[in-house]
């Protein structure tokens, strides 16, 4: 095993990717940075990014880095330990931006050079390895692509000033609205002209192992899968391809992933994300899949339309369980031996 790629939304991925460099830390130790021989590359979704107050602000990639650089506000789960929020204040003041979405003073910092970066010129990609060599996450984290990708939200009902059919960024449906809004499905804007960022699709190519962590199956995996060439290569890699489900007992575990699934008409159970992403050698992507144990019932289910699964505990409670977890993902289909 030498390289490992994660394709990985926000909170969820990032908390399953540090309990995975922890699992290799353990499993495959090595004198480098990320305490292991196994390289890992994590592909992040950036179709929750947006311009806000004249910053590029990208969620996913923020809460990967935070979380696996040793910044992040542990029981919010995404944003700065520490932070405090004056210069929102004082925004706000001048009625400009959302007020309803925060930006922390620290993670302005962030915001700030970003912005700064990609008014100079940069790709997103050369932005986040900068923004990287400060936090040092002990993973090459990627952006899905460097071309703007963003999701936005097909109102199925009126809410304050926006009619039943109006089109809003997802960050809007998602922290004005917690999702309360029904929606009628999600648009990438942007996605006909995005190519996957460079590096990606040889990440997932040249693996030896592809993980689909617990994130949103819809608006985080989804939107990454949808990039041109990023879901063909997730077909096409002779790596396993294991998924862990973000489903336990029926319910999103934490977030509003049930209403993302409630909008495509998937089923929001384990078993029905699993087959919401299909046993590979039946067209889908999955070779394996992770439950929970409470939804032990579903593996017979998995197994017989072609995906490997195991019932272990999902909750990713503290790093100990969530690299207990990760341990279990990487057994669940071993990657074949090197020819
Ligand atoms: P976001 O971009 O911050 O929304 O984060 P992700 O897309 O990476 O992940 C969000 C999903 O992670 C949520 O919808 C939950 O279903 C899932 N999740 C969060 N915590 C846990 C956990 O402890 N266990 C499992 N199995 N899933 C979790
Ligand atoms: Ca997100």
């Amino acid at each position: 095993m030498k390289n490992i790629t994660v394709l990985a939304g926000g909170v969820g991925g990032a908390r399953f990717v540090r309990g995975l460099l922890s699992r290799l830390a353990a499993a495959y130790p090595a004198d480098t940075p990320s305490g292991s021989s196994v390289a890992v590359t994590v592909v992040a979704n950036t179709g929750d990014d947006m311009w806000l107050n004249g910053l590029r602000v990208c969620p996913d990639l923020d809460t990967l880095m935070y979380t696996l650089g040793g910044g992040i506000a542990e029981e919010q789960g995404w944003g700065r330990a520490g932070e405090s929020r004056r210069t929102s204040a004082e925004i706000a003041a001048y009625g400009r931006g959302w007020d309803w979405f925060t930006l922390g003073d620290l993670d302005l910092a962030t915001h700030i050079v970003r912005s700064e970066l990609l008014r100079e010129g940069a790709t997103l990609s050369q932005a986040t390895e900068f923004l990287c060599r400060r936090w040092r996450p002990g993973a090459r984290l990627l952006p899905m692509s460097d071309q703007p990708v963003e999701t936005h939200v097909k109102l199925a009902a009126a809410a304050d000033e926006h009619a039943a059919g109006d089109l809003v960024h997802f960050e809007e449906w998602w922290v004005r609205y917690r999702a309360g809004v029904p929606a009628a499905g999600f648009v990438q804007v942007g996605l006909d002209s995005a190519t996957a960022a460079p590096g990606v699709v040889e990440a997932i190519l040249e693996a030896d192992a592809v993980i689909v962590p617990p994130s949103n199956p819809v608006v985080s995996v989804g939107t990454i899968l949808a990039v041109p060439g990023i879901g063909e290569a997730v077909r096409a890699t002779a790596a396993p391809v294991v998924g862990v489900s973000p489903i336990i007992g029926g319910a999103a575990v934490r977030g509003m992933a049930d209403a993302c699934l409630a909008a495509i008409g998937v089923p929001a159970t384990a078993a029905g994300v699993g087959f919401h992403y299909g046993a590979r050698n039946r067209g889908g992507l999955l070779d394996g899949w992770l439950v929970d144990t409470a939804d032990a019932d579903a593996v017979p289910q998995l197994e017989e339309a072609g995906i490997r699964a195991a019932a272990v505990p999902l909750w990713m409670t503290d790093v100990p369980a969530t690299t207990a977890m990760a341990a279990a993902a990487l057994e669940l289909v071993p990657a074949p031996a090197p020819s």
